[in-house]
């Protein structure tokens, strides 16, 4: 009954934005470029993409397809289209400078996922501290006219010191419309009391109740295996204390369960122990605030990273990260690109593209790379319509000047970025 309200008033201002808004409501064929589409396909050259009402309608080889009339033809011969990129997990909205608190508004939900846009991620599952706002954009985005990347959320992040809260607390998340539940099994460290088994197990059965997949955040192995007894969905960070072993694997096997390694988000804790060389990278630089370089290169903040007992221990781990990706790639286990950008010094946009060099460095194959940052993320998180480049998908896609197939680290670069076929501002 209150969605039906909701939605009899924003009907005339919808209407409104429609007349304004120079949203693509025709047909649009981009000609000749290379088509990475996402799926395991080899790439298709000299192909054709064409987009109607914001969705795809055709991909094909030049030879193939018939444009259609009053096309709109876009000539992109000797350039490369790749799905738009999915960050698997992220966070959404707090964050203003290197204040993770800022104020969640949906002022600065909108600036964060214009910036996710213009790097190529056209989609964000927010694992966690998501509100009212976050919900409404996601439920604004399934329309012709959207420019900004797309916004999945999960609500709070679900504590609670009885069976009873955690039953609750996922409760009022899956009322307002959460499209997962998040949850923490972790000591950071041995610093903090980790959620207990049995609220744990209950958490999951709570969510199963209400139809919604758990995504969880840990840190040790012995955590990933108890998290795949009680069926929970997605594992939301690496393995980082030991190797992953044959148990492990077989479980994982046995579940289908994904993997998202978030390797930049280990990364950020310990890098700005000195200046990192991103900090030269123009791609970079094109997006970030000077005053935010000198604040994480002032002499005192770097000093108190490199002392920082936390950030030293998830260097030393990151090894066995890697090591762990490269080894469940190899076994067949589907890993999603996640960076967990949002939180201050996580740069989305950026990071994402590190998180794929990443996970080549990892001893996936670019195109491997690519397709857990599009068509494998969007399988591990449930969105059917989005990831690859088929018809009936939404336009979402990047065009590219050089090949990332060939060399991941083209991946940056990004000419410019289409949702549900619309031309993403430069600014
Ligand atoms: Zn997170």
């Amino acid at each position: 009954m209150i969605r039906a309200i909701v939605s009899f008033f924003k009907l005339p201002s919808l209407l409104l934005l429609s007349m304004l808004c120079s949203a693509n409501e025709g047909t649009i064929a981009f000609v000749g470029a290379t088509i990475i589409d996402g799926t395991d396909a080899e790439p298709l050259e000299d192909g054709v993409l064409v987009v109607t009402d914001g969705r795809i309608q055709t991909v094909g080889p030049r030879s193939d397809v018939t444009l259609p009339q009053g096309a709109e033809v876009i000539d992109v011969a000797g350039k490369y289209i790749m799905p738009g990129l999915i960050n698997a997990h992220g966070h959404v909205g707090a964050t203003i400078g290197l204040n993770g608190n800022g104020g969640y508004t949906r002022t600065n939900l909108l600036r964060q996922l214009s910036l996710y846009a213009r790097y190529g991620v056209t989609a964000v599952n927010s694992l966690g501290g998501d509100f009212g706002q976050g919900f409404r954009l996601r439920d604004e985005q399934f329309n012709s006219d959207l420019n900004r990347a797309r916004i999945y959320v999960a609500g709070s992040v679900v504590v609670g010191d009885s069976e009873e809260a955690i039953r609750n607390e996922v409760n009022r998340n899956a009322d307002v419309g959460a499209n997962f539940i998040k949850v923490r099994i972790d000591d950071n460290l041995g610093s903090t009391q980790k959620i207990s088994r049995p609220l744990f197990e209950a958490l999951v059965d709570q969510a199963h109740r209400r139809r919604l997949p758990v995504a969880v955040h840990l840190y040790y192995l012995d955590d990933a295996k108890f998290m795949l007894m009680t069926e929970a969905d997605i594992i939301a960070h690496s393995v980082r204390d030991l190797p992953v072993d044959a148990q492990f694997i077989d479980m994982m096997t046995a579940s289908d369960t994904c993997y998202i390694p978030t390797l930049t988000r280990e990364v950020s804790t310990y890098v700005y122990e000195s200046v990192p060389d991103f900090f030269e990278d123009p791609y970079f630089l094109k997006e970030v605030e000077p005053a935010i370089l000198e604040q994480l290169s002032s002499p005192e903040r770097m000093s108190q990273v490199a002392g920082s007992r936390s950030a030293q221990t998830y260097k030393a781990q990151l090894p066995t990260a890697m090591d762990n990706v490269g080894t469940l790639h190899r076994e067949g286990i589907r890993i999603a690109m996640g960076t967990d950008t949002g939180p201050p010094a996580r740069f989305q946009g950026y990071f994402e593209h590190m998180e794929m060099h990443m996970m080549v460095d990892a001893g996936l194959s670019p195109h491997d790379a690519i397709r857990a940052s599009t068509g494998v993320a969007a399988d591990c998180i449930g969105m059917g319509d989005i990831g690859t480049l088929e018809p009936g998908k939404w336009g979402d896609f990047s065009i590219l000047t050089e090949d990332p197939v060939t060399d991941i680290r083209n991946s940056q670069s990004i000419e410019s970025v289409y949702i549900a076929g619309n031309l993403v501002p430069d600014e």
